[in-house]
């Protein structure tokens, strides 16, 4: 990753014409589908509840008539069944989408959140579920916005949704009953959440990759588990905060998020406000291919351990935030050198050169002794990789093997 980006720009995208609901998930591909082909639906309506550990509900992201069930391929990298709604222009809004009546107690925000289904809206494997079953001590919400520092975005830009973050932050601080810490870049000086009097705690995201671990791990006196949780941790993001602003304050589930769209393929990047389920191949048609560019190459989430896509052929959901369309790279295939950099910088010492090894050789037992599943797919030893192979890719292969 060379320069860095600089976003400057910002879009509203709230009237596509069709949006696309992903109807299964990573953990569940069964769903009950509440409406039918040629019904009319509103905006926030329940139009299916997809079925998992718990029932989650699905909600239509404009008013419009339903087209149908497409396939469509989903953030995780799975072809799954979403939902077409036609986009009638009018979000005119479901009767059911109400605030909470009554006083906001920790309870009732709790329900509010779990009723419409908000789970924590960051795709990067550090975040935790919302959980209250469980006793936290300490909620985080990270307000670091993802793949700084090489992709800067114009505070500026954000500014129209600040209100809802920070009121969300205090929601959050009353539903979890918990200590609440916002983290923010270390240059944030004159941050909103200083301003609110909010605890905040100044991270340096130039310690690419592990800077989250690091200030939660300072913060609370010790080394982390696998699962925060375990640790009585909350570590959620600041969509999330946002998230629960709407859900608490106007009854609204997730209808609504924001994205960047950015690469060498594109005539300009921008940051977008989208409907859930926009289609990613109008956000690329709003920006514009270079010319004579015949095919461009998809990554979502991180610069440095996000997820390569088979095309522009997908929907945004609430768990992407950042899409990267570039120009394929060109050449042979490195090989690996075995010059040791990645084992030398793996934050959790899994040797992922040697995961790699024990993948192409298909060695089940040498990758569970290498403790695989211990990697945080952080994606650092890509990054640091002289060869440029994307290990993380071939340590994601090992723990898919022994799952
Ligand atoms: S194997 Fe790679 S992605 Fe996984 S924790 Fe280590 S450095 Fe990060
Ligand atoms: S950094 Fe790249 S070249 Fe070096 S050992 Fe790891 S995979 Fe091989």
């Amino acid at each position: 990753m060379g320069k860095v980006i600089n976003i400057k720009e910002s879009r509203d995208f709230l009237n596509p014409d069709k949006v696309y609901i992903p109807l299964a998930s990573v953990n569940s591909k069964y769903y009950d589908l509440l409406v039918y082909e040629g019904d009319e639906v509103k905006l926030g309506e329940k139009v299916a509840e997809r079925f998992g550990e718990v029932k989650t509900p699905i909600f239509s992201s404009v008013s419009g008539e339903v087209i149908g069930v497409e396939e469509l391929e989903y953030h995780s990298g799975i072809v799954v069944d979403h939902l077409v709604i036609k986009n009638d222009k009018k979000d005119t809004i479901h009767e059911d989408i109400k605030p909470i009546e009554g006083e906001l107690t920790a309870r009732n925000i709790q329900r509010k959140i779990e009723e419409l289904g908000i789970k924590g809206l960051a795709q990067r494997g550090l975040y935790t579920r919302f959980e209250f079953s469980k006793t936290v001590d300490h909620l985080f919400v990270n307000a670091v916005y993802q793949n700084e520092p090489f992709v800067k975005v114009d505070p500026e830009l954000l500014s129209s949704y600040q209100n809802e973050i920070v009121e969300g932050v205090k929601l959050l601080a009353k539903a979890s009953l918990a200590e609440v810490s916002v983290l923010v870049n270390k240059n944030e000086d004159d941050s909103i959440y200083v301003n609110e009097g909010i605890k905040t705690i100044k991270v340096n995201p130039k310690r690419i990759g592990v800077w989250h671990i690091c200030a939660i791990s300072k913060a609370v006196g010790k080394e982390l588990s696998h699962d925060l949780l375990d640790d009585r941790i909350m570590f959620v993001s600041s969509d999330t905060a946002r998230a629960v602003y709407n859900a608490v304050t106007k009854g609204m589930p997730v209808v609504e998020t924001d994205v960047l769209v950015v690469g060498d393929a594109l005539n300009s990047n921008s940051h977008y406000n989208i409907k859930i389920g926009t289609h990613v191949e109008e956000l690329v048609q709003d920006l514009g291919v270079i010319e004579d560019t015949e095919e461009v190459s998809v990554y979502i989430g991180s610069i440095l351990s996000g997820r390569t896509m088979q095309s522009t052929n997908f929907a945004c959901t609430e768990f992407i935030n950042f899409i990267g369309v570039d120009t394929p790279m060109k050449g042979e295939p490195q090989v690996c050198t075995k010059c040791g950099r990645c084992n030398d910088i793996c934050p959790v010492d899994i040797l992922p050169q040697n995961v790699m090894d024990a993948e192409l050789r298909m060695l089940d037992n040498r990758i569970f002794e290498l403790d695989v599943n211990k990697c945080i797919e952080c994606g650092l030893c890509s990054y640091v990789c002289p060869s440029e192979i994307n290990v993380l890719e071939w340590v994601r292969r090992a723990k898919r093997r022994i799952k």
